[in-house]
């Protein structure tokens, strides 16, 4: 069997609570060891991390990795995710009951990166893309006629086949934004199923009262206005404070995620939640198409932004592995003895950072993450 030493790293580990020089040792596809000293007599190679932070592979929970599925929308995970860090992605609702089957198929059986899936409550997932190219309106059929044709797109029944069959695979379902009887009757199959459910933050606060603990809040820092209801949305209320409920749903376990996305990260909003002690729970990217060359380009980059609101970079590597992993009951993102070796090898290095928010705005950091190496399954990709 082939050892490999990871040796004279800095090993951030939150989930034992490790931030420390140590060794790791792989195994094949698995973590044999971690110790503050590993001898390299046996070790078929070395890799020298001085210098380095030694981290386990990033796990983001809200991307969407249906590339062939779903054209205008979807990223391969192994070109996009994997080689920028991210060794588990999480599908966030690109794909619905009728849609799956190929998802799995065609992207998550075929994938080095470790995939998940949130189905869609919608039977054909996300089809309202190309919003900007095409004079199709998919989308406007759900929200039609005061919200009731959203009814003739799902199907309780056939979700439930899906997700049994999936057991595993389908870590919950996905409400994406298409009004408030779509909201509700989510939440009410996320109930019927006993399974946990990603909502986006929208028609919110109202729209909290049908989330339960285990429940996942996505683009908590958004800075949208609500055009179907002509009014502010998101965290904010009217007169730009935090919306009490939200402390209340974040009291009663629901996660709060940062899906920063093309249009869901807002400094401002970001920078008043921080004031006011509203901080995400889970880091994630909502990497798709159209933000991966810009403004989210990764979840490192995210987190690059999070480390300049005020959290240390434990914190936020918490936020990027074990805490985005235990929200879908997955045993990633810990380094483990015995776990596959998912490991990334990053340099805290000191430079002009400019991070930009979904708006345009830019905040100046004098530090970046910078990805060394990845290791998915014990062998390197980058
Ligand atoms: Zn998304």
């Amino acid at each position: 069997m082939s050892l490999t030493l990871i040796r004279n790293g800095t090993v951030v580990d939150p989930s034992k609570s490790i931030m420390e020089r140590m060794d790791v040792l792989i195994d094949g596809k698995n973590i044999q060891d971690v110790a503050s000293h590993i001898s390299s007599i046996n070790a078929s190679s070395i890799v020298d991390a001085q210098g380095l932070f030694v981290i386990p592979g990033l796990v983001d929970l809200h991307t969407h990795i249906s590339s062939s599925i779903c054209p205008y929308l979807g990223l391969e995970p192994d070109k996009f995710c994997l080689i920028r860090g991210t060794t588990t992605a999480v599908d966030a609702g690109s794909t619905g009951e009728l849609t799956f089957e190929a998802f799995k198929r065609f992207v998550m059986s075929v994938s080095h990166t470790s995939t998940f899936a949130f189905l869609n409550s919608e039977s054909l997932g996300m089809i309202e893309y190309p919003p900007e190219v095409s004079k199709q309106k998919w989308a406007d059929l759900l929200t039609a006629d005061n919200e009731t044709y959203y009814q003739n797109f799902t199907n309780l029944g056939n979700i439930k086949r899906v997700i049994e069959a999936n057991k595993g695979k389908i870590v919950g379902l996905k409400w994406a934004h298409h009004g408030r009887n779509s909201l509700k009757s989510t939440s009410d199959m996320g109930k019927k199923l006993g399974i946990r459910t990603m909502f986006e933050n929208h028609h919110m606060p109202w729209g909290l009262r049908h989330l339960r603990g285990g429940d996942i809040i996505t683009h908590l820092y958004h800075n949208f206005y609500n055009k179907l209801e002509e009014r502010v949305d998101g965290i904010l209320d009217e007169d730009g404070e935090i919306a009490e409920e939200f402390y209340k749903a974040k009291k009663a376990g629901v996660v709060f995620d940062v899906g920063h996305g093309g249009g869901s990260f807002s400094w401002e909003v970001a920078e008043k939640a921080f004031e006011n002690d509203l901080l995400p729970d889970t880091i994630s990217t909502d990497l798709w198409l159209n933000n991966v060359n810009g403004p989210v380009y990764d979840l490192l980059t995210t987190m690059d932004k999070f480390m300049l609101l005020g959290m240390s970079l434990e914190d936020t590597v918490k936020a990027t592995t074990v805490k985005p992993a235990s929200a879908i009951d997955s045993n990633a993102g810990t380094l483990n003895p015995g776990r596959l070796a998912d490991i990334i090898l990053v340099r805290n290095s000191e430079c002009q950072n400019l991070l930009i928010d979904s708006y345009g705005k830019i905040r100046r950091a004098s530090r970046k993450l910078n990805l060394i190496k990845v290791f998915k399954d014990g062998k390197i990709f980058k």
